[in-house]
């Protein structure tokens, strides 16, 4: 199992990256449609989440009610702790078991917190998706039709750009066309299919 961690921050092209690369055949595990695998009704981590937060965090439906949990995670450090130990392990283990089902010559895991999370330790190789700050102000407000502002805001409370820089493998420059982006992918590509054929 050869797998390569792909991040970036908002905006960065995540996603427009992981979709090439699941065109050419490659199984993409995505962090975030994980994350809300392991809170629907009737899994563990959505019990210990009732347990911990109280029955206001749960939806008439059964489902977690994700602006109230929101409200009480956003100004106290604490529940957010508890928060992320209850569902880092739960979205963890549920990336592994996609991992390990992947049956492509590389498989690719998509994630915005790789590297602010344990994430990256399932990762063989971490490629950073990087654009400057306005083009991700720029290309997050044409796709969501959301304020400056509260881009601006998630950027400031993402891990730096440099720091990203500093801790991955390959780096992706997005600032040019989508074509241009594929053909970066393309030269990534050929090199993992080497990578994993000799790992
Ligand atoms: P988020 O973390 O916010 O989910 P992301 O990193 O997955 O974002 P994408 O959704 O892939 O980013 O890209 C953001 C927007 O920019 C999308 O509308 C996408 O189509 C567009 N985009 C990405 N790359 C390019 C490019 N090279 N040229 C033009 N538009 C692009």
């Amino acid at each position: 199992m050869f797998v390569v961690g792909l991040t970036g921050g908002i905006g960065s092209g995540k996603t427009a990256a992981s979709d090439y690369l699941a065109s050419k055949g490659i199984t993409v595990v995505d962090a975030d449609l994980a994350a809300r695998l392991v809170v629907l009704p009737g899994k563990t981590a959505l019990k210990a989440i009732e347990a911990r937060f109280g029955a206001d965090v749960i939806a008439a439906d059964g489902t977690l009610d994700r602006r109230a949990l929101r409200q009480i995670v956003f100004a106290d450090d604490n529940a957010r702790r508890d928060l992320e130990a209850i569902t880092h392990p739960a979205i963890g283990a549920e990336i592994m078991q996609q991992l390990q089902a992947s049956q492509s010559p590389y498989t690719v895991l998509v994630s915005p917190l790789l590297l602010e999370t344990s994430q990256h330790q399932m990762a063989n190789r971490i490629m950073l998706v990087d654009v400057p700050e306005a083009l991700q102000i720029e290309r997050t407000r044409n796709r969501d039709d959301v304020p400056a502002s509260q881009v601006e805001a998630i950027i400031a409370a993402q891990m730096s750009r440099t720091e990203k820089r500093q801790k991955a493998d390959d780096i992706v420059v997005n600032d040019g066309s989508l074509h241009e982006l594929h053909e970066k992918l393309d030269h990534l590509h050929t090199q993992y299919l080497e990578m994993a054929r000799s790992s």
